[in-house]
């Protein structure tokens, strides 16, 4: 689904700067996602995918600029900015040790969501996601492609209007990075949730997805993949982004 150009922006990113110490990891990029939109974030290690999703998650502050999610500045406002929020980290965000049903619970609880409607949301989204006869299982026993799932279940529960997911696949097999990826997709084109996808792989780009490549702290291109081959002058998709994000010297 493509945003509508009258349509307010969910994400408002302003002159965005993050160094760490010496390294400035994103310079002052600007953008804006629609209601509706699946975004492709893409870009190679380093790129600063990362830092660009914990500032809009306001887990910190930036050095300059600001983030604006459903029109709340995150900095300022970051409770009601983060509300219309789900989230899928890089980085496994489970406890091992309790269950499906356990880590789901008290998320939902950190969310404010009373027992009754949690158990509820839970039951839904495990159904969608094929995961009912595991909510009883800690989650150690879950391979990592059940784990993701758990952890897509834990960013929808309270029906977010925006899923940010951060490589979401890295490390899965191909039939459960299927799974995850269509499933998102589906979330967006039948239920309009607005998705930022950040990846490095070109085999999660779709032909008429909204990408914008990362490279060094700076946006590089931004357009559809056919933009990106028509900016560049190449072949196609995979040269296009070898020619936007060229190995060398650390910025
Ligand atoms: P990856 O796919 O490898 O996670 P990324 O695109 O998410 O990469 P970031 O993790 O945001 O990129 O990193 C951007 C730059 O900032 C990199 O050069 C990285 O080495 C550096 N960086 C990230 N976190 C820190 C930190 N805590 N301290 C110092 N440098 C950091």
């Amino acid at each position: 689904m493509t945003g509508t150009a009258n349509a307010e922006p969910i994400l408002v990113v302003e002159k965005l700067r993050k160094t760490y110490g010496q390294r400035v990891a994103l310079k002052d990029i600007s953008l804006s996602i629609f209601p509706g939109e699946f975004v492709v974030l893409l870009g190679p290690n380093g790129a600063g995918k990362t830092t660009l999703f914990n500032l809009i998650t306001a887990l910190f502050n930036p050095d300059a600029g600001r983030v604006l999610v459903n029109g709340y500045d995150t900095t300022r406002n970051p409770v009601a900015a983060l509300a219309s929020l789900g989230v899928v980290f890089q980085q496994q965000t489970l406890d091992l040790d309790l269950t499906v049903t356990q880590n789901l619970m008290f998320h939902a609880a950190l969310q404010g969501m009373s027992r009754r409607m949690a158990k509820a949301r839970i039951q839904e989204e495990a159904k969608r996601l094929g995961m009912q006869d595991r909510l009883k299982e800690q989650v150690r026993k879950l391979n990592g492609g059940h784990r993701r799932r758990v952890e897509l279940m834990r960013a929808l529960l309270h029906h977010p209007r925006f899923l940010l997911l951060d490589e979401p696949t890295a490390g899965l097999d191909i039939a459960s990075r299927r799974l995850l990826h269509d499933h998102v997709r589906q979330l967006c084109r039948q239920e309009g949730v607005t998705v930022l996808w950040a990846t490095h792989l070109l085999e999660e780009v779709n032909g008429v997805d909204r990408v914008l490549v990362l490279h060094k702290g700076s946006i590089v291109c931004e357009g559809t993949p056919e933009d990106m081959i028509r900016q560049t002058g190449a072949a196609d998709l995979h040269e296009a982004f070898a020619r936007l994000t060229p190995e060398g010297e650390e910025a």
